[in-house]
């Protein structure tokens, strides 16, 4: 059997049908990286992204690895390869967090969309946050939604789809995140886009402080 990464032999150190060599593409970032934005600039220049929250960093970078490691593994997880999500989460479990998680309040996590999240029976920025809430010993919240529009998009103006687009993550009614240091926990950062939005509506609702940790940042 070959490796479903590289195609390579499988060896001694695979899991889950992948070579001991592919999971090593779970690479770390680089060490001087910004604590916002968690990417490489210098610490003069404002960050590339705009970013509304105090820290943010990521475990391992996207597209470390040959083949790039994430790349593979995170659309494969989310087309339903349980052998990868467990191996991968047993890696978060192990992993070493940001000294900053050690004292938020609550974690929370940046919501799929509802009818993906039915299609693939599991979400695993949700588990991902469940992991870390235990690992941190922190209740865990779902504290934001996605908004659900109705009416033709079509008939929209450009302008009203964007600020659909604004608005298309939702503070639930009941989050308790009055006051609260916030983890907001996601799978890919990419643009940050989707982040910006949950942590504008957890500020929206009187967060005191978000700080964002992901799996995996695109650089
Ligand atoms: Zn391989
Ligand atoms: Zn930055």
């Amino acid at each position: 059997m070959a490796c479903r990464g590289c195609l390579g032999p499988l060896g001694v150190r695979a899991e889950a049908g992948l070579c001991g060599r592919c999971w090593e593409g779970l690479l770390s970032l680089p060490e001087h990286r910004c604590r916002q934005c968690a990417l490489p600039h210098e610490t003069e220049s404002p960050c590339p992204e705009p970013v509304a929250w105090s820290l943010g960093d990521a475990l391992w970078d996207y597209h470390g690895g040959r083949p790039p490691f994430g790349a593979l593994l995170v659309p494969g997880i989310k087309e339903g390869e349980l052998g990868w999500k467990g191996a991968l989460l047993r890696r978060v479990q192990a992993a070493t967090l940001p000294e900053w998680t050690a004292d938020v309040d609550l974690v929370t996590w940046a919501p799929t969309a509802l009818h993906r999240r039915w299609f693939r029976a599991f979400d695993l920025a949700e588990e991902s946050a469940r992991l870390l809430a235990r690992r941190l010993d922190k209740p865990v919240v779902r504290a934001l939604r996605k908004a659900i529009f109705s009416g033709r998009q079509a008939s929209r103006t450009e302008t009203q789809r964007r600020r659909l687009a604004k608005k298309s993550v939702a503070l639930r009614a009941d989050a308790p995140v009055l006051d609260s240091i916030i983890l907001l926990v996601d799978d890919v950062w990419t643009t940050g886009t989707t982040l910006l939005r949950c942590a504008q509506a957890l500020e929206s609702g009187g967060a005191a402080e978000v700080r964002v940790l992901t799996l995996f940042r695109a650089l």
